[in-house]
This record gives C-alpha cells, structure tokens and sequence, in this order.
C-alpha cells in the first residue's frame, strides 16, 4: 500500500484511486441499496475474526464536545453485529488535560485549523475526551459484554492517535497488534467514530500490519472535514480496504 506520511489530515488528500469497491468473496450484494433488495449477509466472521469499536464515545455523539453528525446512530447497528463475533476490541479516544491535539493548547489556534507538530501536520479540535470524564465515557447503551479488551488512546500529551495500532508519530505502538495476532486473529472489521479519522487511519494500519481488513459503513458515521470523507474511502479502497454494510455479515 502507499507509504504512510506523518501529515495529519493531509496523509489521506493526496492520493488518486478508483473508488472503494466492495470485496465479499463472491458475495451478490447491492450497496447503497433498501436492505430489503440484498442477497442475504454471506460474510461469516470466524474465531480469526475480530470487531473493532472505535470511540464510540459520549465526546463523538450529540451533546460531547467534538459531536459526529449521527454519531449515536452506529449504537445499534454496532449491538446487532457483536452477536456476530467471538472477539470484540473496544477503543477509546483518552486524553490528557490540555493535550496537544486541542485547540486551546495553541495560542492563537481554533478549532479545524492545523498546527505543525514535530510528527507532522495535526487538525486541532476542541477539548474533547478527557481521561476519566463522563465525556471519555463510551455511550449508554452501547452493549458489548462479550468485548475482551478496551484499547485506550491518545494518552500521551504531545501526540494525538487516530489509529487503535499506532499513535500519530507512526512510531509509537498501542499494543493492539501484538495483541491480536497473539490471539491468531488475522480478519479485523472495524466500526465506529469517525470514518474519515480514527476508523479510517485504524482500518489503513490494519491492512499494513496485514490483516484482512473490513470497514462496515453503515456502523460509522464522518466528520467529514474539508472533503475528508471521499478522500479517506479512495485512499481506504487503494490500501485493500472492503467496503462493506452490515446486512452482508450473516445473520445480521
Ligand atoms: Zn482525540
């Protein structure tokens, strides 16, 4: 896949490709379309199989400070899948006070506008997600009894870390990869908040770090940022990416 850069948003607005394609293995699917014109879901997650939850967090879903439009929408969606899988990782963005990724911690800097940090360019955001607050909480009625780990990011004050495999320095493991392929898990499907940040960087670094990896679309909502959305499909669909909806998991 292409070389990861260590510039912030820009890493996913410099690529051409073909749109992101789905890739079901034979599967007869119609994405986009009324569940009720689908072939049944044929992709059968195994034991090698693990869901990832990204940030589904009260700071991404109306009434958090950094609120993903529809955020709270994945809530369901992402229940009805856990039915589906032995292994479930939940993550969660989890910052310090006065973390580098904020706005505040700039002078001068708003919100969306981009600071230059030693690892690259980062988009600034509001205070969201602090350790320990109700914000950083995941979101009441998210229910994953069966999850086996929470992964928690984002925790070191001068780097931001989109990814659930690698903080922003692309130096820097969380331990997730260690973790899953301690498990023998060499399929991932990753859902949450946000598709064009953390899903997106997550799904990338699980195709680099070779997993089969999954993105299923209707489990994620976007901030989409100054075209981010489009950008990280094309560049998502480049690295191998499958793009995928629930309804084509079976039994779901
Ligand atoms: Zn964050």
């Amino acid at each position: 896949m292409t070389p990861m850069t260590t510039a912030g948003l820009s890493r996913r607005l410099f690529l051409g490709s073909t749109a992101a394609t789905a890739a079901t293995a034979g599967a007869i699917v119609w994405l986009g379309g009324p569940r009720a014109l689908r072939a049944a879901g044929t992709i059968k997650p195994n034991a090698k199989s693990a869901l990832i939850v990204v940030d589904v967090q009260n700071c991404f879903v109306d009434g958090g400070t950094l609120p993903v439009k529809g955020g709270a929408d994945v809530v369901p969606v992402i229940n009805k899948l856990a039915g589906s899988f032995d292994n479930i990782v939940v993550t969660q963005d989890w910052h310090t006070p006065g973390h580098a990724s904020f706005a505040s911690s700039h002078a001068g800097k708003k919100p969306f506008e981009t600071a230059e940090m030693p690892y690259g360019t980062q988009v600034l955001w509001p205070d969201h997600c602090v350790q320990g607050s109700n914000d950083a909480a995941l979101v009441n009625g998210l229910k994953l009894p069966t999850a086996e780990l929470i992964i928690r990011k984002g925790f070191h004050k001068d780097v931001d870390s989109y990814s659930a495999f690698e903080e922003a320095d692309r130096k820097t493991g969380t331990g997730l990869a260690g973790y899953l392929k301690e498990r023998g898990i060499d399929t991932v499907f990753v859902t949450g908040l946000a598709t064009d940040f953390c899903v997106a960087w997550t799904a990338l670094d699980a195709r680099k770090l070779g997993f089969t990896t999954y993105v299923i679309e209707d489990a994620t909502r976007a901030i989409d940022l100054n075209g981010s959305l489009a950008a990280a499909w094309k560049q998502m669909g480049e690295a191998g990416v499958k793009r995928i909806q629930s309804g084509d998991i079976t039994g779901v």
